[in-house]
């Protein structure tokens, strides 16, 4: 039996971020994942670190993405410096452009929900968007640029996040899949992997839309896949220095030149396949935003799944289970959300108390729902 103070299932940039901060804190950290860590939404992800809510559902979420969005910068240095790798990060704003006919009217709502929320945002008439991104088309009819938004190369983040646990004293597990939570009374005494358990006085779910399928954890943790379809392209002749959206699509710049273009959002299980139907939606609507992208080459495409709860909102804190805690569930928004995840957890296993209200979030909600809908219901 292994034993260690924290026992972290998944490895991805949630699990793997907050083994770090843990292992940093002094705690001994151990960390399982099934298969090699960092392969599943954390390698397929856009990267896009903005706290804008993209409807009205994610207003709740808007606090902690500009939190975590403030973290950033720190968060990247720290992870750079330990682990020694470039994670890829660009603090360069982000385009948003408007094809509408009645552009006058939604700018404004646009920019006034924007302020009401605290966000930065500036309108733009089209010949200013087009003169900071060329590469927009020509039917643009206005823009809404966020200058204070970013990206991040999620896949070189997430390694980085994984070299910097490990060097902070983490370990990880590869090829160590969790069957269960270890209950006991009102405990949680650790994880029970395929031929051992692992003793620990905190357990940690963060094995994304996986989470609800260790056994003990959906009353938790009712998380389902939402599928994502991206393709990466590069045009060596066609600058974006920004992240651009439509209200179709987003175009993500990364260092090495490629431009990544995503994403659908589709509830299909835990099925990851590349679809005709879908690369055709995002290049149709990539070209539509970006006309010179027509002679661009498609170097990948691929798919990944989303952590997605309920209510489209994360899942963070403890349980009624001693010990056991939730990080999970962060939808569209776990990259954004990783560095305000990892400082809340932290926070909650060494004082035991956290610098923001995270009610919202708890874990306990989906019990809570379910009993109220028990109560209600007809006899
Ligand atoms: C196409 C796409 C685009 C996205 N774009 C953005 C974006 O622009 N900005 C943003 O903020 N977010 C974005 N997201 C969301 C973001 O990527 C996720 O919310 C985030 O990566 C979740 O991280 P995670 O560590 O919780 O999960 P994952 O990265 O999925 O990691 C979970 C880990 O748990 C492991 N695991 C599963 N089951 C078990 C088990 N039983 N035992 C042990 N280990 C297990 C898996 O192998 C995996 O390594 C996007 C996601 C997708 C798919």
């Amino acid at each position: 039996m292994k034993q260690s103070d924290v026992a972290i299932a998944g490895g991805g940039v949630i699990g793997g971020s907050i083994a770090m901060e843990l292992a940093r804190a002094g705690l001994r950290v151990a960390v399982f994942d099934r298969q090699k860590p960092g392969q599943e939404a954390s390698w397929a992800s856009a990267g896009i670190i903005s706290p804008a809510p993209e409807n009205p559902g994610m207003i709740a979420t808007v606090e902690l993405g500009k939190k975590s969005a403030a973290l950033y910068p720190e968060f990247v240095a720290l992870v750079e410096e330990i682990s020694g790798q470039s994670a890829g990060f660009r603090p360069k704003g982000t385009l948003e452009a408007l094809f509408s006919h009645d552009t006058k009217a939604e700018l404004s709502t646009i920019i006034a929900v924007h302020h009401g929320l605290g966000l930065k945002a500036e309108p733009l008439r089209a010949e200013d968007a087009r003169e900071l991104e060329p590469a927009l088309s020509e039917e643009v009819e206005a823009a809404v640029l966020r200058p204070e938004e970013a990206s991040i190369d999620n896949r070189a983040l997430t390694a980085a996040v994984l070299v910097a646990a490990e060097r902070s004293g983490a370990e990880l597990f590869a090829g160590s899949s969790v069957k269960a939570i270890w209950r006991e009374g009102q405990g949680c005494r650790g994880l029970v992997l395929q031929n051992e358990k692992v003793e620990a006085k905190w357990t940690i779910i963060t094995a994304g839309c996986f989470s609800g399928t260790i056994e003990g954890v959906a009353a938790y943790a009712p998380v389902r896949p939402a599928k994502g379809q991206m393709a990466a392209l590069r045009a060596d002749e066609l600058k974006i220095e920004r992240v651009l959206w439509s209200e179709k699509i987003y175009l993500v710049p990364r260092n090495d030149g490629r431009i990544l273009a995503g994403a659908t959002v589709e509830y299909a299980g835990f099925d990851k396949r590349v679809t005709a139907g879908g690369i055709e939606r995002i290049l149709s609507a990539a070209i539509e935003l970006a006309p010179g992208l027509k002679n661009a080459r498609l170097e990948e495409m691929w798919a990944g799944l989303r952590p997605d709860s309920p209510d489209h909102l994360p899942i963070l804190g403890p349980t009624d289970l001693d010990g056991l805690l939730m990080a999970t569930g962060h939808f569209r928004s776990g990259i954004l959300l990783t560095p305000i995840t990892a400082q809340l957890i932290r926070e909650w296993i060494t004082e035991q108390k956290v610098s923001l209200d995270w009610d919202r979030f708890s874990p306990m909600r989906f019990q809570a729902a379910a009993a109220n809908a028990a109560q209600h219901a007809p006899a």
